[in-house]
């Protein structure tokens, strides 16, 4: 029986229709939180993504701002623009879109952000708050492969969770949340020997590698749910062929575009995987769902009132 797919789309509706629902109470007690973007230079694709933050928090009835500083801003100036952000009591989340440009010490910014304020969870103080199950902000995609699982009604506790990868930004931080869920997690990563064996263990697989189809079904256990986090674009004809050959909607969408995008995980695997999630429109639009929820989490947390539940599991 082919894997049940697990629509990443309409749960992120479903957060953003509650987020939407809090910024709604909060407004009737005259508290509007509000997210400041910082985006550094042009690079298109972080002009991309800001564009659809800004948009989802237009829609959820969040305030927004974006800060545009120069691609030659220096380190200095950077802080600059964080330390005013992190005064401003109109804002709540400070988030500041990554890649930041050579010259600038990438590591001194993101440890400048407020960690109240830190919608994206990747200051040091969330990441321990995280760890010691305190409560705090967490990163946004991990968050929503969380969620993604507690509303499909997936069993956590208890399974045998393998995460592979292990970045700060996805790989960790989602090991640590299946562990506090209580998954025994086992994390891969490069220098994993005999990856498939291990991936073979997993009742829930996490894929967050940056590898086109790399995750075949030899990796997967029949029956396991598969989150592919991955988020790889294909522009060689013959790759495409070799993962979506026979798939007619993919074949004319690439046709058009020239390219498409396919996560860490083989298309193969929906025939032995028990649910999948697919790409796109699996975990990617948790991620900004997830960066909403931050945003009221944070308000509500630096005003210190009651924080709202998301997942009913
Ligand atoms: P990183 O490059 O930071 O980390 C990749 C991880 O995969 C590393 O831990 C690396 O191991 C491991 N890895 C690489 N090759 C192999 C291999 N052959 N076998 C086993 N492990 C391997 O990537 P990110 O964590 O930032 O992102 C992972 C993927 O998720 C990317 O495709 C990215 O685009 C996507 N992504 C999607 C998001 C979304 O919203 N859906 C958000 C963020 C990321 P090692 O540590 O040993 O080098």
């Amino acid at each position: 029986m082919p894997a049940t797919i697990l629509d990443g789309t309409r749960i992120a509706q479903e957060i953003r229709s509650e987020v939407a629902a809090e910024v709604k109470t909060m407004a009737a007690a005259g508290v509007r939180p509000g997210l400041a973007v910082v985006l550094v230079g042009h690079n298109p694709a972080s002009e991309i993504y800001v564009r659809g933050k800004v948009k989802a928090c237009q829609e959820v009835g969040l305030y927004s701002e974006q800060l545009t500083p120069p691609e030659s801003a220096t380190t200095a100036e950077l802080l600059a623009v964080i330390e005013d952000l992190n005064r401003r009591d109109d804002i709540d989340g400070i988030l500041v879109q990554l890649p930041l440009p050579a010259q600038v010490d990438a590591k001194k910014v993101l440890m400048a952000v407020d960690p109240a304020k830190d919608v994206d969870g990747f200051h040091p103080v969330n990441v321990g708050f995280l760890s010691t199950q305190r409560p705090g902000l967490v990163p946004c995609t991990p968050a929503g492969v969380l969620e993604i699982l507690k509303r499909s009604n997936i069993p956590i506790a208890g399974r045998e969770a393998v995460v592979v990868g292990r970045s700060d930004i996805v790989g960790k931080p989602a090991a640590m949340l299946l562990l506090n869920a209580n998954a025994t997690v086992t994390v891969c990563h490069s220098k994993t020997h005999d990856l498939p064996r291990v991936c073979r263990r997993a009742d829930i697989l996490v894929a967050a590698i940056g590898r086109a189809g790399m995750i075949t079904r030899d990796f997967v256990k029949p029956g396991a749910t598969v989150i592919d986090v991955g988020m790889n674009t294909v522009t060689d004809p013959a790759e495409f062929q070799r993962f979506f050959s026979g798939n007619s909607k993919r074949e004319e969408n690439f046709r058009k575009k020239g390219s498409t995008l396919i996560g860490d995980v083989h298309p193969e695997v929906a025939e032995i995987a028990g649910a999948l999630t697919p790409v796109p429109g699996g975990v990617g639009p948790l991620t900004i769902a997830m960066l909403m929820f931050n945003t009221v989490k944070a308000a509500k947390m630096r005003r210190g009132s009651r924080v709202p539940e998301l997942s009913r599991a």
